[in-house]
């Protein structure tokens, strides 16, 4: 199945059932990930060691204790710190596949990748995204059914999921599209590219709760041990995902 997506993914579209149309944008929009804002643990941390100073000089041993308590928690919070990415596409149901021409400009100008290669990339990501709804209207029965309809209403909740689930759904939902785009450059030959999206942004070593992406290295790891076993869990997962976000989830943890 994979193969055959990768294939006809940027050239012929249609054979998988995909429409050939998507939309260009100019506008730069960042995504934010992570929990805390960095400047106010920034500013957390320095009161901390204010405080832990004041201690030292005041001989107070008896509020040690505390002071280990907070500076416990103010780690937590560093390792969930905020950070920013720069939006190349997006695929939303009910819009289709945007892609950013200037931010795909942008990071190709910064790590000197070719702007061509880097934009098919992206429309494979994204294309994968309307591939993977497209699979879940139809096992909701929901294709080309109305937006009314009670089959596609279901279909709508179930994609987006809820609250832990939400994020689970991402999770998967990225992990699918990312690998794909993945051993699309590896599949082409442009293996600097997919060596650059195993390496994980300065930002993204912290460790973020359901980042999106987390389930890409699990795959590319087993694709460099095994490529059928990778391709076979790719297969698993998707199936998995139509039914079950959890489930899906609880797969790439496994990876
Ligand atoms: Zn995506």
């Amino acid at each position: 199945m994979l193969e055959i997506i990768l294939e006809n993914i940027v050239t012929a579209p249609e054979r998988l059932g995909l429409p050939a149309a998507y939309a260009e944008s100019d506008v730069l929009l960042y995504r934010q990930y992570g929990r805390y804002d960095t400047v106010a643990v920034q500013r957390e941390g320095r009161q901390l060691l204010e405080r832990a100073e004041a201690l030292q000089a005041e001989y107070d041993i008896a509020a040690l204790p505390r002071l280990g308590k907070q500076y416990a928690e103010w780690s937590k919070k560093l390792q969930q710190l905020k950070f920013k990415r720069l939006l190349h596409g997006e695929f939303a149901a009910d819009k289709g596949i945007t892609l950013y021409v200037n931010a795909i400009r942008q990071e190709c100008a910064e790590h000197g990748w070719d702007y061509a290669v880097y934009y098919d990339s992206v429309l494979v990501h994204e294309r994968v995204h309307l591939l993977h709804y497209q699979a879940v209207l139809a096992h909701f029965g929901a294709a080309g059914a109305a937006v009314q309809s009670a089959e596609y209403k279901q279909a709508q909740r179930y994609w987006y999921g809820r609250q832990t689930e939400a994020a689970q759904a991402a999770v998967v939902k990225e992990t699918l599209a990312e690998f794909a785009r993945w051993l699309w450059c590896l599949q082409q030959g442009h293996l600097a590219l997919a060596q650059a999206f195993l390496q994980t942004p300065e930002e993204a070593r912290t460790c973020i709760p359901y980042y999106p992406y987390a389930g890409v290295r699990g795959l590319c790891a087993l694709y460099v041990r095994s490529p059928q076993a990778a391709v076979r869990a790719y297969s698993e997962l998707w199936q998995l995902s139509l039914t079950s976000w959890q489930q899906a989830y609880a797969r790439i943890k496994e990876l």
